[in-house]
């Protein structure tokens, strides 16, 4: 039988789990206990809706079987099976979900440091290579009449056949290496050693793992001795244990299980690396029961958005899994909480489409909404930097959430937003409005797609030279909330680039108005000169030492016009703001201009005219569009 040969990928991982330095090889029967755990879930859930399955949830079992002379681990389990294509696809190949993080480490050629992601992540089925140096799988596909032999002695390659096997599920058999100098192998071969891993890593797998276990036992062995007392005598006697305590770990009280416990079983489950930032736990008796023990990640980390690895939260039902992240459960707005409810109220089989409508499940999110918002409230309150950190993580979501179906959601959110008012700190409209001296009337903001940009806008000058605050936007979905969020508390939001300030008196507005019509002439000059890049040239009202700044008319912002730049279409790309170029009178720039126009100089004056609208291009933080030009013009001064 020719050996069919392992993806690239898959081979080099492969070659580091035989070859491997790494020390926690143990985690290699976790592993394997997982995928069978996962398989019997399957068919679990299939028995609900098909009554051929045949078995009843109590049926369902995982074996451990080991044979010292024959030096095998075999992990049994009567689930869900593979066929033989399924045996080829999904144990021939890299481990799907950790391997993109995996692979990307790897990448570094850093072996030694980097396989310690193993432990971290899991790379599922190829751990058993670490202590095996042979592996054989038979499996039986629910059904399908035939099974499937699959084996691989390593990094050479595996071999598929179709064979017969007499019950639906998978045996994973493992040969156990030989013992070297380094290493006792051998040791996973010691009952007690193995009961020792499941207790550690598979303590709350959901179904039972049974194995034989040996005990001495004394026995009368009828006979009396000289003072005419029974005789006693030990045997062994082997017994079919489970050697797990299965009861999920949400289902335990707090007196049973620290908070401690609930994170260690979180990082293990999401393959995260970080503590989660927060860990609520509610246990809820009355109209509806339910317990839940719900995570926010620490930080979103990539591997833990992978491909089936997407937050979002587990539904139970009696410890019964009803619903792999669950999207009904809570707005999408919440989407990276992180989690499992389990409820006896809840219908077992459930499907997407009536979920929506479930009004139990409606309850239960809309009461877990409230715990999850309370708790960011009270991390806000208590630990500022700590939700800065969150925000800086997850507050894309929160602020989208604003905007979702007309700004439905955003009263329950707006006091979860902080916006930057410095490089450095953040604060909630609330605050800022709470912060407003007597006569600040408005809330101002400038943005732009950096935060430093934004801080340098030109525009904001006035504002802070006034004492007053200003809040700093990095980016359009920024402007968006604000749009939807319409006020806070009264007040109004003014954008500094395109929003009048409301500074000017109404003599101070009367004389800039006068002001426009004596410099008419020399403002549709440079207008003309700047040949369409503008749709207006005004003095500004706003300036205090800079010698121009970019406005905009109209729905466009210049942060809109940036985010359509990158947008899929064509036409998107090319909606642009209509921009006014705004010129400090006071400054000397402007006055050379003038000058120049004044004197008739007009190629100097059209000259001036076109570096001042490039220089408020880029302290708008616009691209340049011509930089060669931009530098011939202002060589040219000397
Ligand atoms: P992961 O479990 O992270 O997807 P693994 O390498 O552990 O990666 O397993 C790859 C796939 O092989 C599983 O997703 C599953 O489809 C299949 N598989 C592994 N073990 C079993 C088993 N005992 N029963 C059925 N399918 C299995």
């Amino acid at each position: 039988m020719s050996k069919k040969q392992f993806k690239a990928e898959s081979k080099r991982l492969l070659d580091l789990m035989i070859n491997s330095i790494y020390t926690n090889k143990e985690i290699f029967l976790r592993e394997i206990l997982s995928n069978a755990s996962d398989a019997i879930d399957k068919l679990c859930y299939l028995s609900l809706t098909d009554d051929q399955v045949g078995l009843n949830r109590d049926d369902f079992r995982i074996d451990i079987i080991v044979d010292k002379e024959a030096r095998t681990i075999t992990v049994r389990d009567n689930g869900i099976g593979m066929t033989l294509a399924e045996a080829e696809n999904n144990l021939g190949v890299i481990a799907k979900s950790g391997s993109y993080q995996f692979k990307g480490e790897m990448d570094k050629e850093q072996a030694g440091e980097d396989i310690s992601i193993i432990g971290q992540f899991g790379v599922g089925f190829y751990s058993a290579f670490m202590v095996s140096d042979k592996v054989t799988v038979l499996s039986r596909k629910y059904g399908e009449s035939e099974g499937v032999r699959w084996e691989s002695t390593g990094a050479d390659g595996y071999t598929v056949t179709p064979i017969e096997k007499e019950t639906v599920g998978t045996d994973v058999i493992m040969h156990i290496k030989a013992d070297t100098e380094e290493e006792v192998y051998g040791s996973y071969l010691e009952k007690w050693k193995i009961k020792a891993l499941v207790r550690k890593y598979s303590d709350y797998v959901r179904w039972p793992i049974r194995m034989d276990m040996e005990r001495q036992e004394r026995f009368e062995t009828g006979e009396t001795d000289d003072e005419g007392k029974p005789k006693y005598e030990y045997r062994t006697v082997t017994e079919n244990e489970i050697i797990n305590s299965m009861v999920p770990i949400w289902q335990r009280s707090k007196n049973e299980v620290t908070d401690d416990d609930c994170i260690q079983w979180y990082k293990e489950k999401n393959r995260d690396r970080k503590d989660p930032c927060v860990l609520i736990r509610v246990s809820a008796e009355g109209n509806i029961s339910y317990k839940a023990m719900l995570f926010i990640p620490g930080e979103e980390n990539e591997n833990a958005f992978l491909g089936d690895n997407k937050g979002g939260i587990t539904l139970y039902s009696n410890g019964v899994m009803i619903m792999e992240k669950c999207d009904k459960l809570v707005h999408d707005y919440f989407e990276f909480v992180k989690g499992v409810v389990d409820s006896p109220d809840l219908s077992l089989n459930i499907s997407r489409e009536i979920l929506q409508h479930d009004r139990q499940l409606q309850l239960i999110g809309r009461n877990l909404e409230k715990k999850i918002k309370g708790e960011l409230e009270k991390m806000m309150k208590d630990d500022r930097p700590k939700y800065e950190s969150f925000f800086r993580t997850f507050g894309t979501h929160l602020k989208a959430g604003c905007c979702d179906e007309y700004g439905r959601y955003k009263d329950f959110l707006r006091d979860l937003l902080i916006f930057y008012t410095s490089e450095d700190k953040m604060i909630t409209l609330k605050e800022y409005v709470e912060n407003m001296p007597e006569s600040q009337k408005v809330i101002y903001y400038a943005s732009s797609d950096t935060l430093k940009h934004a801080i340098s806008l030109p525009q904001c000058e006035q504002v802070r030279s006034r004492g007053y605050e200003l809040l700093y936007l990095t980016g359009p979905l920024d402007e968006v909330v604000l749009e939807n969020l319409m006020e806070q508390d009264g007040k109004r939001f003014c954008n500094v680039v395109t929003d009048d300030l409301g500074f000017e008196t109404e003599e101070e507005k009367k004389a800039a108005e006068e002001r426009d019509v004596e410099n008419k002439e020399l403002l549709d000059f440079v207008k003309e000169s700047l040949g369409g890049a503008v749709t207006a040239v005004r003095l500004s009202r706003k300036l205090a030492a800079m010698p121009c700044c970019l406005t905009t008319d109209g729905g466009i912002t210049l942060e809109m016009e940036k985010y359509f730049r990158r947008g899929p279409s064509e036409e998107m790309r090319s909606l642009r703001a209509n921009r006014v170029l705004e010129l400090n009178a006071e400054h000397k720039a402007v006055q050379a201009l003038k000058a120049a126009y004044d004197a008739g100089d007009k190629d100097k004056a059209a000259q001036y005219a076109k570096i001042l609208d490039t220089l408020a291009e880029m302290m708008a933080g616009c691209e340049v569009e011509d930089p060669a030009s931009f530098v011939t013009l202002v060589s040219e001064l000397f």
